[in-house]
Protein backbone atom coordinates (compact mmCIF):
# COMPACT_ATOMS: atom_id res chain seq x y z
CA UNK A 1 0.00 0.00 0.00
CA UNK A 2 1.10 3.33 -0.86
CA UNK A 3 -0.28 6.36 0.93
CA UNK A 4 0.09 9.87 0.42
CA UNK A 5 -1.01 11.73 3.28
CA UNK A 6 -4.83 10.83 4.18
CA UNK A 7 -5.18 9.07 0.67
CA UNK A 8 -4.64 5.34 0.37
CA UNK A 9 -3.93 3.55 -2.62
CA UNK A 10 -3.63 -0.46 -3.22
CA UNK A 11 -1.26 -1.18 -5.97
CA UNK A 12 -3.77 -2.80 -8.75
CA UNK A 13 -3.30 -7.38 -8.17
CA UNK A 14 -2.76 -8.74 -11.68
CA UNK A 15 -3.96 -12.20 -11.71
CA UNK A 16 -2.67 -14.36 -14.09
CA UNK A 17 -4.34 -17.98 -13.37
CA UNK A 18 -7.93 -18.79 -11.75
CA UNK A 19 -5.98 -20.15 -8.78
CA UNK A 20 -4.43 -16.63 -8.24
CA UNK A 21 -8.26 -15.10 -9.11
CA UNK A 22 -9.84 -17.74 -6.86
CA UNK A 23 -7.42 -16.51 -3.25
CA UNK A 24 -7.82 -12.87 -4.43
CA UNK A 25 -11.71 -13.46 -4.44
CA UNK A 26 -11.64 -15.36 -0.72
CA UNK A 27 -9.76 -12.49 0.58
CA UNK A 28 -12.34 -10.09 -0.64
CA UNK A 29 -15.16 -11.51 2.28
CA UNK A 30 -18.26 -9.56 1.63
CA UNK A 31 -16.98 -7.03 -0.03
CA UNK A 32 -19.67 -5.97 -3.01
CA UNK A 33 -17.58 -6.40 -6.32
CA UNK A 34 -18.36 -5.11 -9.29
CA UNK A 35 -16.72 -7.11 -12.77
CA UNK A 36 -16.05 -5.44 -15.93
CA UNK A 37 -15.45 -8.42 -18.47
CA UNK A 38 -13.34 -7.33 -22.13
CA UNK A 39 -11.18 -8.33 -24.44
CA UNK A 40 -8.46 -5.51 -23.96
CA UNK A 41 -7.37 -2.50 -26.17
CA UNK A 42 -8.82 -0.84 -23.45
CA UNK A 43 -10.82 2.34 -25.12
CA UNK A 44 -13.00 5.06 -23.41
CA UNK A 45 -15.79 3.05 -23.38
CA UNK A 46 -14.47 0.02 -21.93
CA UNK A 47 -13.49 2.51 -18.98
CA UNK A 48 -16.56 4.01 -18.57
CA UNK A 49 -18.10 0.83 -17.20
CA UNK A 50 -15.09 0.43 -15.01
CA UNK A 51 -15.71 3.90 -13.68
CA UNK A 52 -19.74 2.91 -12.88
CA UNK A 53 -18.65 -0.07 -11.29
CA UNK A 54 -16.22 1.17 -9.16
CA UNK A 55 -19.23 4.09 -8.15
CA UNK A 56 -21.90 1.32 -7.42
CA UNK A 57 -19.14 -1.19 -5.78
CA UNK A 58 -16.08 -1.72 -2.73
CA UNK A 59 -13.94 -3.33 -5.51
CA UNK A 60 -13.54 -3.66 -9.26
CA UNK A 61 -12.10 -6.40 -11.21
CA UNK A 62 -11.60 -6.23 -14.87
CA UNK A 63 -10.79 -9.13 -16.74
CA UNK A 64 -8.68 -9.15 -20.37
CA UNK A 65 -8.99 -12.59 -22.38
CA UNK A 66 -9.51 -12.45 -26.46
CA UNK A 67 -11.83 -15.50 -26.15
CA UNK A 68 -10.84 -17.94 -28.79
CA UNK A 69 -14.36 -19.74 -28.71
CA UNK A 70 -16.23 -16.69 -30.09
CA UNK A 71 -14.63 -16.23 -32.80
CA UNK A 72 -15.90 -17.44 -36.40
CA UNK A 73 -13.29 -16.00 -38.16
CA UNK A 74 -9.92 -16.54 -37.63
CA UNK A 75 -8.62 -13.70 -39.53
CA UNK A 76 -9.94 -11.29 -36.74
CA UNK A 77 -9.27 -13.45 -33.90
CA UNK A 78 -5.56 -13.41 -35.49
CA UNK A 79 -5.10 -9.15 -36.24
CA UNK A 80 -7.17 -8.93 -33.06
CA UNK A 81 -5.48 -5.99 -31.45
CA UNK A 82 -3.50 -6.69 -28.18
CA UNK A 83 -2.33 -3.47 -25.87
CA UNK A 84 -1.38 -5.60 -22.76
CA UNK A 85 0.66 -2.79 -21.13
CA UNK A 86 -1.30 0.60 -21.90
CA UNK A 87 -4.53 -1.68 -20.99
CA UNK A 88 -2.37 -2.27 -17.48
CA UNK A 89 -1.63 1.19 -17.21
CA UNK A 90 -4.52 2.71 -17.76
CA UNK A 91 -6.26 0.22 -15.27
CA UNK A 92 -3.81 1.43 -12.54
CA UNK A 93 -4.58 4.61 -13.36
CA UNK A 94 -8.01 4.17 -12.97
CA UNK A 95 -6.94 2.67 -9.49
CA UNK A 96 -8.99 -0.85 -10.34
CA UNK A 97 -8.61 -2.87 -7.57
CA UNK A 98 -7.54 -6.22 -9.87
CA UNK A 99 -7.09 -7.64 -13.38
CA UNK A 100 -7.46 -10.99 -14.37
CA UNK A 101 -5.35 -11.89 -17.59
CA UNK A 102 -5.48 -15.77 -17.77
CA UNK A 103 -3.89 -18.02 -20.40
CA UNK A 104 -6.03 -19.24 -22.97
CA UNK A 105 -5.25 -23.03 -21.79
CA UNK A 106 -6.46 -22.06 -18.06
CA UNK A 107 -9.46 -21.03 -19.66
CA UNK A 108 -9.65 -24.71 -21.82
CA UNK A 109 -8.46 -27.25 -20.32
CA UNK A 110 -10.92 -29.09 -22.31
CA UNK A 111 -12.76 -27.61 -25.65
CA UNK A 112 -15.66 -28.34 -25.06
CA UNK A 113 -18.22 -25.63 -25.78
CA UNK A 114 -21.48 -25.42 -24.75
CA UNK A 115 -25.06 -24.25 -26.13
CA UNK A 116 -27.34 -21.98 -25.48
CA UNK A 117 -30.62 -21.45 -26.94
CA UNK A 118 -33.65 -19.03 -27.00
CA UNK A 119 -35.97 -18.60 -30.04
CA UNK A 120 -34.99 -15.71 -31.83
CA UNK A 121 -32.04 -13.91 -29.20
CA UNK A 122 -29.68 -17.02 -30.38
CA UNK A 123 -31.01 -17.14 -33.83
CA UNK A 124 -30.96 -13.77 -35.48
CA UNK A 125 -28.76 -10.92 -36.68
CA UNK A 126 -24.49 -11.42 -34.60
CA UNK A 127 -25.70 -15.43 -34.52
CA UNK A 128 -27.16 -15.89 -37.91
CA UNK A 129 -23.88 -13.72 -39.28
CA UNK A 130 -21.16 -15.38 -37.33
CA UNK A 131 -22.53 -18.79 -36.26
CA UNK A 132 -21.66 -20.32 -32.74
CA UNK A 133 -19.86 -17.06 -31.86
CA UNK A 134 -22.72 -16.63 -28.62
CA UNK A 135 -21.92 -20.18 -27.79
CA UNK A 136 -18.30 -18.90 -27.44
CA UNK A 137 -19.41 -16.01 -25.77
CA UNK A 138 -21.79 -18.29 -23.02
CA UNK A 139 -19.07 -20.66 -22.48
CA UNK A 140 -16.14 -17.74 -21.02
CA UNK A 141 -18.64 -15.84 -19.66
CA UNK A 142 -19.58 -18.92 -17.53
CA UNK A 143 -15.93 -20.03 -16.62
CA UNK A 144 -15.33 -16.01 -15.91
CA UNK A 145 -18.41 -15.57 -13.92
CA UNK A 146 -18.02 -18.65 -11.84
CA UNK A 147 -14.49 -17.13 -10.98
CA UNK A 148 -15.55 -13.78 -10.17
CA UNK A 149 -18.37 -14.21 -8.42
CA UNK A 150 -19.26 -10.89 -8.62
CA UNK A 151 -22.42 -8.93 -7.20
CA UNK A 152 -22.62 -6.16 -10.70
CA UNK A 153 -21.53 -7.40 -13.72
CA UNK A 154 -21.44 -4.12 -16.19
CA UNK A 155 -21.79 -4.55 -20.22
CA UNK A 156 -21.99 -2.22 -22.78
CA UNK A 157 -25.01 -1.71 -24.66
CA UNK A 158 -22.86 -0.91 -28.11
CA UNK A 159 -23.02 -5.01 -27.80
CA UNK A 160 -26.83 -5.24 -27.64
CA UNK A 161 -27.19 -8.95 -28.39
CA UNK A 162 -24.74 -9.71 -26.55
CA UNK A 163 -26.14 -7.62 -23.26
CA UNK A 164 -29.43 -9.65 -24.04
CA UNK A 165 -28.27 -12.81 -24.43
CA UNK A 166 -26.03 -12.94 -21.23
CA UNK A 167 -29.33 -11.44 -19.11
CA UNK A 168 -31.58 -13.89 -19.78
CA UNK A 169 -28.63 -16.74 -19.75
CA UNK A 170 -28.51 -15.40 -15.85
CA UNK A 171 -31.97 -15.43 -15.63
CA UNK A 172 -32.37 -18.49 -17.30
CA UNK A 173 -30.04 -20.11 -14.89
CA UNK A 174 -30.86 -18.23 -12.07
CA UNK A 175 -27.46 -16.95 -11.23
CA UNK A 176 -27.34 -13.88 -8.75
CA UNK A 177 -25.34 -11.63 -10.66
CA UNK A 178 -27.41 -8.40 -11.60
CA UNK A 179 -26.02 -7.24 -14.85
CA UNK A 180 -25.76 -3.29 -15.44
CA UNK A 181 -26.02 -2.22 -19.13
CA UNK A 182 -23.95 0.98 -19.64
CA UNK A 183 -24.34 3.22 -22.53
CA UNK A 184 -22.12 3.52 -25.79
CA UNK A 185 -20.00 5.63 -25.44
CA UNK A 186 -18.80 7.65 -29.17
CA UNK A 187 -15.96 9.59 -30.61
CA UNK A 188 -17.35 13.09 -31.14
CA UNK A 189 -17.92 11.94 -34.92
CA UNK A 190 -20.35 9.58 -33.46
CA UNK A 191 -18.58 6.49 -33.99
CA UNK A 192 -19.03 4.12 -31.53
CA UNK A 193 -15.91 3.09 -29.57
CA UNK A 194 -14.48 -0.26 -30.49
CA UNK A 195 -11.19 -2.10 -29.76
CA UNK A 196 -11.18 -2.80 -33.58
CA UNK A 197 -11.36 0.70 -35.01
CA UNK A 198 -7.63 0.59 -33.91
CA UNK A 199 -7.21 -1.70 -37.56
CA UNK A 200 -9.22 1.42 -39.48
CA UNK A 201 -6.90 3.44 -41.64
CA UNK A 202 -7.69 7.26 -41.02
CA UNK A 203 -9.69 8.00 -44.43
CA UNK A 204 -11.66 5.25 -42.71
CA UNK A 205 -12.31 6.45 -39.27
CA UNK A 206 -14.60 9.50 -41.07
CA UNK A 207 -16.46 6.96 -44.01
CA UNK A 208 -17.23 4.24 -40.51
CA UNK A 209 -18.86 7.49 -39.30
CA UNK A 210 -21.92 6.71 -41.84
CA UNK A 211 -23.64 3.94 -38.90
CA UNK A 212 -24.28 6.62 -36.40
CA UNK A 213 -25.37 9.29 -39.14
CA UNK A 214 -27.88 6.91 -40.38
CA UNK A 215 -29.15 5.22 -37.17
CA UNK A 216 -29.41 9.12 -35.83
CA UNK A 217 -31.04 9.89 -39.23
CA UNK A 218 -34.00 7.13 -38.60
CA UNK A 219 -33.78 7.84 -35.02
CA UNK A 220 -34.34 11.91 -35.77
CA UNK A 221 -37.43 11.72 -38.59
CA UNK A 222 -38.84 8.40 -37.07
CA UNK A 223 -42.15 9.28 -37.86
CA UNK A 224 -41.67 10.24 -41.61
CA UNK A 225 -41.51 6.82 -42.52
CA UNK A 226 -42.59 3.37 -41.53
CA UNK A 227 -39.96 0.83 -40.11
CA UNK A 228 -39.86 -1.23 -43.29
CA UNK A 229 -39.13 1.91 -44.92
CA UNK A 230 -36.27 2.94 -42.73
CA UNK A 231 -34.85 -0.33 -43.00
CA UNK A 232 -35.50 -0.40 -47.34
CA UNK A 233 -33.64 3.69 -47.06
CA UNK A 234 -30.51 2.08 -44.52
CA UNK A 235 -29.97 -0.55 -46.88
CA UNK A 236 -30.22 1.54 -50.10
CA UNK A 237 -27.51 3.96 -48.25
CA UNK A 238 -25.32 1.31 -47.64
CA UNK A 239 -25.42 0.11 -51.09
CA UNK A 240 -24.57 2.95 -52.71
CA UNK A 241 -21.53 3.50 -50.43
CA UNK A 242 -18.98 1.25 -51.91
CA UNK A 243 -16.38 0.87 -49.51
CA UNK A 244 -19.24 -0.66 -47.08
CA UNK A 245 -20.56 -4.32 -47.59
CA UNK A 246 -23.85 -4.42 -45.07
CA UNK A 247 -24.42 -7.42 -43.18
CA UNK A 248 -27.85 -6.44 -41.82
CA UNK A 249 -29.52 -3.33 -40.75
CA UNK A 250 -32.89 -4.05 -39.10
CA UNK A 251 -35.31 -2.59 -36.75
CA UNK A 252 -36.48 -4.85 -34.01
CA UNK A 253 -38.09 -4.93 -31.04
CA UNK A 254 -35.49 -4.62 -28.43
CA UNK A 255 -37.06 -7.58 -25.66
CA UNK A 256 -38.36 -9.53 -28.08
CA UNK A 257 -35.79 -9.39 -30.90
CA UNK A 258 -39.09 -9.60 -33.15
CA UNK A 259 -39.53 -7.45 -36.13
CA UNK A 260 -41.63 -4.36 -35.99
CA UNK A 261 -43.35 -3.59 -38.63
CA UNK A 262 -45.37 -0.31 -37.67
CA UNK A 263 -44.38 1.86 -35.41
CA UNK A 264 -47.38 1.19 -32.68
CA UNK A 265 -45.90 -2.52 -32.70
CA UNK A 266 -43.30 -2.01 -30.53
CA UNK A 267 -42.91 -0.14 -27.20
CA UNK A 268 -38.96 -0.74 -26.94
CA UNK A 269 -37.96 -0.09 -31.22
CA UNK A 270 -34.15 -0.22 -31.98
CA UNK A 271 -32.15 -0.61 -34.66
CA UNK A 272 -28.90 -2.47 -35.14
CA UNK A 273 -26.57 -2.59 -38.29
CA UNK A 274 -23.48 -4.38 -39.23
CA UNK A 275 -21.25 -3.78 -41.64
CA UNK A 276 -17.90 -4.56 -43.33
CA UNK A 277 -15.59 -1.63 -43.82
CA UNK A 278 -12.84 -3.16 -45.95
CA UNK A 279 -12.52 -5.74 -43.67
CA UNK A 280 -13.41 -4.90 -40.41
CA UNK A 281 -16.94 -5.66 -39.38
CA UNK A 282 -18.34 -2.69 -37.27
CA UNK A 283 -21.52 -2.65 -35.41
CA UNK A 284 -23.64 -0.30 -33.72
CA UNK A 285 -27.54 0.44 -32.39
CA UNK A 286 -29.84 2.80 -31.94
CA UNK A 287 -32.81 3.13 -29.48
CA UNK A 288 -35.57 4.61 -31.50
P1 LIG B 1 -14.97 -6.08 -25.63
O1 LIG B 1 -13.61 -5.82 -25.09
O2 LIG B 1 -15.18 -5.52 -26.99
O3 LIG B 1 -15.40 -7.50 -25.48
O4 LIG B 1 -15.95 -5.24 -24.71
C1 LIG B 1 -15.98 -5.40 -23.32
C2 LIG B 1 -17.20 -4.69 -22.79
O5 LIG B 1 -17.14 -3.30 -23.11
C3 LIG B 1 -18.50 -5.23 -23.41
O6 LIG B 1 -19.50 -5.28 -22.40
C4 LIG B 1 -18.80 -4.18 -24.46
O7 LIG B 1 -20.18 -4.09 -24.78
C5 LIG B 1 -18.32 -2.92 -23.77
N1 LIG B 1 -18.04 -1.88 -24.75
C6 LIG B 1 -17.32 -2.00 -25.89
N2 LIG B 1 -17.33 -0.84 -26.58
C7 LIG B 1 -18.08 0.03 -25.86
C8 LIG B 1 -18.49 1.38 -26.04
N3 LIG B 1 -18.14 2.09 -27.12
N4 LIG B 1 -19.25 1.97 -25.09
C9 LIG B 1 -19.63 1.26 -23.99
N5 LIG B 1 -19.30 -0.02 -23.77
C10 LIG B 1 -18.54 -0.63 -24.68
Amino acid sequence: MVSFGAIKYVKMEILKSSAALIAWRNQCQSSSIGFVPTMGALHPGHLSLMIKSKIDNDKTLASIFVNPTQFNDPKDFLHYPHTLDADIKLLEELEIDAVFIPEVADMYPEVAVENFHIPILTESLEAKMRPGHFDGVITIIRKLFDLAQAHHVYLGEKDFQQLSIISAWVKKEKRSEIIVPCPTHREASGLAMSSRNQRLQPSQLTEATLLFEILNTVKENKLDNTPIEWELWARSRFAQSPAFRLDYFEIIDADTFGPVAAWEDSQKPIAVVAAFLGEIRLIDNMRL
